[in-house]
């Protein structure tokens, strides 16, 4: 992160457009900014100095990991820079947004980590269904969801390759382009595991609802922890509701015992096909060993899975 001062954010030719922001999280802030000379538009993530200050090793990462990176599926980072207060990372603005708000229809909502979105959805009573008075969120078509779920896969082939475990898969971390492509965004958690002893790390870290049950517990976890997210991921897209973070349940524990127990279900409505559920069961197995993209088929089994059978794959 180059050096600077507040006027240098100035000189960089930026100018803030405060209205629009276009999310937040625990530590960061997503506005929309324009380059006062050629109008174009980025997303400008803004993150508080202070706020980092006892995991500023983990910001400098995701801001390593993007950098270093390239991938169709992945954001690319323009730029990143600093003033007193806040580091700045600049990336290319996706006007559609992540795919929490492709669940939501049209609803263009500002989400906060702590803010349950699919509850500001079905208040929002866009794109669901009716059952008596009371509305509910439905997902997203079988086939769209595989479109994204298969781009997903390819991106987590690439970066696993390439000793990165992400650690923080969900519908609002996943970014769509204006031709419907997904760009992962959010390396906040993204660890390289290269030159880790067996590749293997042990920070508790990632979304309640998201984490992975190895995560849980302080042994070690690898890339496992992605499959396992994967699979909260696609239940959520085919059925806009939580498996283990379900919105009554308010205290945490109770969430971290249903996942340690990989204990979820098949919702009411919608249904989930035989498929889609085989495949959410075989990843939200408990034990990472058994759970299909870890154990020993790979990546290769997991898109040799029946869900994807009419996905071409090169
Ligand atoms: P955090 O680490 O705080 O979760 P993210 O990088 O995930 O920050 O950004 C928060 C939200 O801002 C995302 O869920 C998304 O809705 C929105 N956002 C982030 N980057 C972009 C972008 N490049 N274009 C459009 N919206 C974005
Ligand atoms: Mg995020």
């Amino acid at each position: 992160i180059a050096q600077a001062s507040e006027e240098d954010v100035e000189s960089f030719g930026l100018s803030l457009i405060k209205t629009e922001v276009l999310g937040s999280g625990a530590f960061s802030v997503v506005f929309m900014v324009e380059e006062e000379r050629s109008k174009r538009k980025f997303a400008m993530k803004r993150i508080p100095k202070s706020s980092v200050d006892h995991c500023r090793s983990h910001i400098l990462c995701e801001q390593k990991i993007t950098r270093n990176i390239s991938h169709q599926f992945v954001i690319r980072q323009y730029a990143s820079f600093q003033d007193k207060k806040y580091l700045y990372f600049l990336f290319d603005y996706l006007q559609c947004g992540d795919l929490m708000d492709v669940l939501c229809g049209e609803a263009r909502l500002i989400k906060t980590s702590s803010g349950p979105s699919l509850m500001a959805c079905l208040g929002s009573g866009s794109k669901d269904g009716e059952k008596g008075n009371k509305k509910y969120l439905v997902g997203l078509k079988e086939e769209l969801a595989k479109f994204y779920v298969a781009q997903i896969i390819l991106v987590l082939e690439y970066l696993h390759t390439n000793g990165i475990v992400y650690r923080d898969l969900k519908p609002e971390n996943v970014l769509v382009d204006d031709k419907g492509f997904i760009k992962l965004g959010d390396f906040g958690f993204a660890k390289n595991l290269k030159g880790l002893k067996g590749e293997r790390t042990n920070t508790f870290c990632g979304t309640p609802g998201y984490v992975a049950p190895e995560n849980v517990f302080t042994q070690g976890y690898g890339y496992s922890v992605d499959f396992w997210s994967l699979g909260v991921l696609i239940y959520v897209l085919l059925t806009g509701k939580q498996p283990f973070n379900q919105p009554k349940t308010q205290d945490p524990m109770v969430v971290v015992q249903r996942i340690v127990d990989a204990n979820w279900e098949v919702p009411y409505p919608p249904y989930l096909k035989p498929a889609a559920k085989e495949l959410i069961k075989e990843l939200l197995q408990r034990d990472h060993k058994k759970r299909i993209g870890c154990r020993e088929g790979g990546f290769m089994e997991l898109k040799l899975h029946k869900w994807f059978k009419n996905i071409q794959w090169d």
